[in-house]
């Protein structure tokens, strides 16, 4: 076993690191205040080939690796969790089903611009009425000659607003239940499509997050992913493997807060020492590191398995998902902790991580929904 990262995956982490740094950084806080998207860094995350990093270079993609995919989007995350979450999104949830499902045109059409960042992509799943139990949406596709006429809404899609490309569930056979659901890619340009107002969010704010309605939309019928009926499983592959992004945004998170935690815990003093030096902090410290290393690990190894095209993927990428963003939030949460009343401030970074974090349990699968998949795996049901 070789706990090692390899040199390029070294290069990589460096790279986003320096980026983030220098980049995203100096901007961040005041983004978060004014809820405001990060346009402004997609060309930089594009020249970087951030936002197409699982794409083969053949379809203009990067061809990383999923290990150093987790590895970018931690480094994103450690800084601004709204920014890895926009891209994870056009990442794993848009461009992968697409590479992993669509033919061969879909493919030379899609992924080029995608992957070069001059689209962002997005995936709609959720309805107004239907979340974790995503086999009962109502969205509905009925085929027309050469179209398919779309109609329902979606709910909770993130990258909506700068978004072009869509994968979008929806059912072509109501009769047949989940097994009667389809995916689709969807132009946001296509007729009857429109992003509804913007979702104000706890945190995360840099992001956008909004519904979609669908109208007798039209799109063409070659836009179909896969066949009629093969929805759910493009759905739930595509979630297998994205959620070791939301793993690694969780972990990124965690890190980011506990290295402000560790910085103020040396800087404020009570009772003539920093706080830092009493048992009760040094204690918290430990704990916190010890979890992030955990997360990290579960989700690095989830991500090579992934590379090696292991058995087993959607338990450990459910496992790492689960634990490193129950990780994230009791990171964040000993964190403000630590800073004491500064913690409450939104002056301070550890606030907005705290409130970015809560959002990690919930999205691409709630921990209770990772808990179904891990033990119907764990039981063999
Ligand atoms: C910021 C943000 C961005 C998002 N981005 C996207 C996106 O890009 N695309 C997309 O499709 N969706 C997106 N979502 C939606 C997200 O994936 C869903 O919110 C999530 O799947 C949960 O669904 P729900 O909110 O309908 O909760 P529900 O399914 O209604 O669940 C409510 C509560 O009940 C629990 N619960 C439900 N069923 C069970 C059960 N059988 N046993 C035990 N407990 C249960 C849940 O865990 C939860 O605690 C986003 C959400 C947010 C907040």
């Amino acid at each position: 076993m070789n706990f090692e990262l390899n040199s390029d995956q070294k290069m990589i982490r460096e790279m986003v690191r320096d980026f983030a740094e220098t980049k995203i950084r100096p901007g961040v806080m005041k983004r978060d205040h004014e809820g405001r998207f990060i346009d402004e860094l997609i060309p930089g995350l594009a020249e970087l080939g951030l936002l197409g990093m699982l794409v083969p270079d053949a379809y203009g993609g990067s061809g990383l690796d999923n290990v150093s995919y987790a590895l970018a989007i931690e480094e994103l995350a450690r800084v601004c969790p709204s920014t890895a979450v926009t891209v994870s999104v056009t990442n794993s949830v848009c461009q992968d089903p697409i590479l992993m499902f669509g033919s061969e045109e879909q493919k030379r059409k899609y992924l080029p611009p995608l992957a070069k960042g001059e689209w962002i992509g997005g995936f709609c799943l959720t309805e107004p009425g239907s979340g974790s139990d995503a086999g009962s949406l109502k969205t509905r596709a009925e085929k027309r000659g050469g179209k398919y006429i779309l109609n329902g809404s979606k709910a909770w899609i993130t990258n909506t607003h700068y978004g072009k490309v869509f994968v979008v569930i929806a059912s072509t056979d109501p009769s047949k239940g989940a097994k009667g659901v389809s995916a689709f890619i969807v132009e946001s340009s296509s007729p009857g499509f429109e992003f509804l107002p913007l979702e104000h969010k706890m945190g995360l704010k840099a992001s956008v997050t909004s519904g979609i309605s669908f109208d007798n939309c039209e799109i063409p019928a070659e836009n179909i992913l896969g066949t009629e009926g093969m929805g759910m499983r493009v759905a739930l592959t595509t979630l297998d493997g994205s959620r070791i992004g939301i793993a690694a945004q969780s972990v990124g998170i965690a890190q980011g807060a506990f290295e402000e935690a560790v910085k103020y815990a040396g800087q404020r003093e009570t009772f003539g020492k920093p706080i830092k030096d009493h048992q009760a902090i040094g204690f918290m410290i430990a704990e916190m590191g010890t979890e992030i290393e955990a997360a990290r690990l579960m989700t690095m190894k989830a991500a090579a398995l992934r590379d090696a095209k292991g058995p087993g993927l959607s338990r450990a990428s459910s496992m790492a998902k689960l634990f490193a963003s129950e990780t994230a939030k009791k990171v964040c949460d000993a964190a403000v902790q630590i800073h004491g009343a500064y913690g409450y401030s939104n002056e301070y970074a550890v606030e907005r991580f705290y409130r970015d974090a809560r959002v990690t349990t919930i999205y691409e699968g709630t921990s209770e929904v990772q808990r179904m998949v891990i033990a119907r795996s764990l039981l063999g049901r």
